[in-house]
């Protein structure tokens, strides 16, 4: 990585300018952070199929008329995507309880949500990303009123994609994290990841986590897992 500027650096990521002013190359590392960042660690290959993952899913979606911020995967650990500005929120979508919900609510992970449920998180490290409601997100000036409607809009549609995706390749998709980004235009489309690092992946049959549960939870064959979700991706994308 020789003379690069580097933007950002974040747990999983950097992020370096390119010669094109409206591009960022993104540099997917092996580092794992979990429970803001209490847990620390790393895995092999976790950059590269991270980073493989991702662009299989984003170029999914954005066939599927999810505009992305990815315009080409250029290594094994990097990809070119467009600038934008991130909304400081994370979205999450639910389709079963698990992880911080199932522990808040006391229900069983596992259990399925007769409804898509949508968490909004505001992203501060410091904080330890607290959920938070729609008029917090606008007292913070993280988002307006008409543009959380857009957020939860994509991030149903995306949802409903992955569902179906997930599905055909018999994994089931219990919840996942977005982010979305700003373009100078005004114009919010996907930015970030979409990985085993960020959904929660359980195989159809057995139930197997395939997913980061496995570094969180110290369940062992963490690459293993993330290897598996590539290969059935790439099998199912790549036909
Ligand atoms: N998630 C994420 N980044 C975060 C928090 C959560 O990608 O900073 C993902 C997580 O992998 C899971 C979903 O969002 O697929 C819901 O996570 P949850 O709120 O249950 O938190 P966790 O149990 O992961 O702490």
């Amino acid at each position: 990585m020789e003379n690069r500027t580097l933007l950002y650096e974040g747990k999983a990521k950097k992020i370096f300018a390119t010669e094109n002013p409206d591009h960022v190359l993104v540099y997917f590392k092996d580092d794992a952070t979990a429970f803001n960042a209490q847990k620390k660690g790393s895995f092999e290959r976790k950059g590269e199929l991270n980073n493989k993952i991702t662009s299989l899913i984003f170029n999914y979606l954005e066939k599927k008329g999810i505009p992305t911020h990815l315009v080409e995967q250029v290594s094994d650990l990097e990809q070119i995507v467009r600038r934008v500005d991130i909304i400081p929120l994370e979205m999450v979508v639910r389709n079963y309880a698990a992880g911080s919900m199932a522990q808040r609510l006391g229900v069983e992970e596992g259990t399925k949500s007769p409804v898509v449920i949508f968490d909004l998180c505001y992203k501060k490290d410091e904080l330890g990303d607290p959920l938070i409601n729609d008029h917090h997100a606008v007292f913070l000036g993280a988002a307006t009123y008409e543009e959380l409607k857009e957020l939860y809009a994509i991030a149903d549609k995306v949802n409903s994609l992955l569902i179906q995706l997930f599905d055909k390749i018999g994994i089931i998709l219990v919840d996942f994290k977005i982010e979305l980004g700003k373009l100078p235009s005004g114009e919010i489309i996907l930015a970030d990841e979409i990985s085993p690092d960020t959904c929660r992946l359980w195989d159809k049959e057995t139930m197997k986590k395939l997913d980061k549960d496995r570094f969180r939870r110290d369940l062992g064959s963490v690459t293993e897992a993330y290897v598996e979700i590539y290969e059935r991706l790439k099998s199912k994308l790549e036909a």
